[in-house]
């Protein structure tokens, strides 16, 4: 089957959006494409000696109101459609949020998993030293994605530090975020994009007297996003009921322990055999009947073809652009509920910014300053897409644009386009 098109996701929402809040024609025509796309091709010598080239991205879409910030992704299907289209929700995402960031995305293509731990820590170095001054503490910040994380981080630190002058070296700490702690990084990153879905679920919650405590959902991605936000969920009393990675789906109508099966996944790598639930096949899983769909994988999964499947109340979006136009357009018809990615999601990115700001000023938060520092952030997000749906009266996702495109208008307006 031929891969569907991520980035005409991206155009066809942001034109819906543009139509509806009248965004000026002038600064739509800036906004509708990226700054920079860079790519490298880079060699890289492997255990048995021999060179592999590898092909690496970075799309820088938009720095009007601060840096370009955005994930790194390590996974076969990176290209440059997918690259352009998450670097523009990251513009999205940061406006929203009301952080001083702009948006961007990178990402090798390849699969981490066939190579070995040597190999992955010289393809990041070199992948780093390849983008050289395309990234940087004050112009362009990466962070973890898809198998990616904290140790490609603490790679990608220290090789760039080697590329700068002695005395810059420690200046520059913020050149990355998700971090070990324990090389700059913050306290509750690690947690970070689950701790904001599961504060932005709560607050839907409240405003629909929904019961979370009596509530079923089930995630799709069981790596960073899905595992954290699935156990963060399960200390509300709520039932996990099926869960699908790489590896196949499972399903326990009692409900699944998260924690225990982020123990199992550790050491199998993923979600199947995992003895306390039955294996389903991929449609019996999305087919599940529960109140909540937490979608933590990739791209295109809620599509024309799938979304008919869903028997849900909400679908609170961890992965970016886990529906397209067309899947949409099923969940409005069947009258799910949708917490888009943009606003959903944008946890990782508020609490990367708290990772910068302190390394900028050499602090250390503790988890319970960060997190109600997120909380307030992401939940102010929630409110301003929940009442510009209102205002439009349009779905969500058209709303979360037109918050974002509202603030990035005004920017451009009070500073004008140069010369
Ligand atoms: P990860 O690499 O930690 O986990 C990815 C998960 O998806 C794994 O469990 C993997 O098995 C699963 N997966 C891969 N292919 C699949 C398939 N075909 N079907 C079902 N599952 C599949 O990545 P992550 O950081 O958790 O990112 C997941 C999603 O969340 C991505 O869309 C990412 O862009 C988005 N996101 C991540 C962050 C972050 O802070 N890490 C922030 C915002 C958004």
């Amino acid at each position: 089957m031929a891969k569907l098109g991520v980035y005409e996701n991206v155009v066809a929402q942001f034109d819906a959006a543009a139509e509806l809040m009248n965004l000026d024609p002038e600064i739509r025509k800036i906004l509708s494409t990226t700054i920079n796309e860079v790519i490298v091709h880079f060699p890289v010598v492997m255990d048995d000696g021999h060179v592999q080239m590898f092909t690496g991205y970075r799309v820088q879409h938009n720095n009007v109101v601060g840096p370009f910030k955005g994930g790194l992704r390590y996974h076969p299907a990176v290209d440059i459609d997918e690259v352009r289209a998450l670097a523009t929700w990251m513009t999205w995402k940061t406006a929203i949020a009301g952080i001083p960031f702009g948006g961007a995305k990178g990402g090798i293509q390849m699969n981490p998993r066939e190579y070995s731990l040597a190999e992955l820590e010289r393809i990041t170095r070199r992948f780093t030293f390849a983008l050289g001054n395309n990234i940087g503490p004050e112009w362009d910040i990466p962070a973890p994605d898809v198998n990616t994380n904290a140790q490609i981080m603490a790679w990608m630190l220290d090789t760039y530090q080697q590329m700068m002058p002695p005395l810059e070296r420690n200046r520059s700490s913020h050149v990355v975020t998700g971090k070990p702690i324990e090389a700059g990084g913050s306290v509750g990153r690690d947690k970070a994009t689950g701790q904001g879905i599961v504060y932005v679920i709560e607050a839907w919650a409240k405003d629909h007297d929904f019961d979370l405590a009596q509530s079923t959902y089930f995630v799709q991605g069981f790596g960073n996003v899905g595992s954290w936000t699935a156990r963060l969920l399960k200390s509300y009393g709520a039932t996990l009921l099926a869960v699908e990675d790489h590896t196949g789906a499972i399903a326990k109508p009692g409900g699944i322990d998260a924690d225990d099966l982020v123990r199992y996944v550790r050491q199998s790598g993923g979600v199947q055999g995992y003895p306390h639930g039955a294996a389903i096949d991929h449609q019996t899983f999305l087919s599940t009947k529960a109140d909540i769909f937490v979608p933590a994988a990739l791209e295109n999964q809620i599509t024309a073809e799938t979304a008919p499947w869903l028997d849900v109340m909400l679908v609170a979006e961890g992965a970016n652009g886990p529906t397209n136009v067309a899947g949409d357009a099923v969940l409005l018809e069947k009258n799910i509920q949708l917490l888009p990615d943009v606003l959903c999601n944008s946890g990782g990115v508020i609490v990367s910014y708290f990772e910068w700001l302190q390394n900028k000023r050499s602090e250390f938060w503790d988890l319970a300053e960060v997190d109600s520092k997120l909380h307030k952030i992401i939940v102010g997000g929630y409110r301003r897409v929940r009442d510009t749906a209102r205002e439009y009266q349009t779905d969500w996702r058209t709303a979360a644009y037109i918050v974002a495109l509202r603030r990035l208008e005004t920017v451009y307006k009070e500073r004008g386009i140069f010369p």
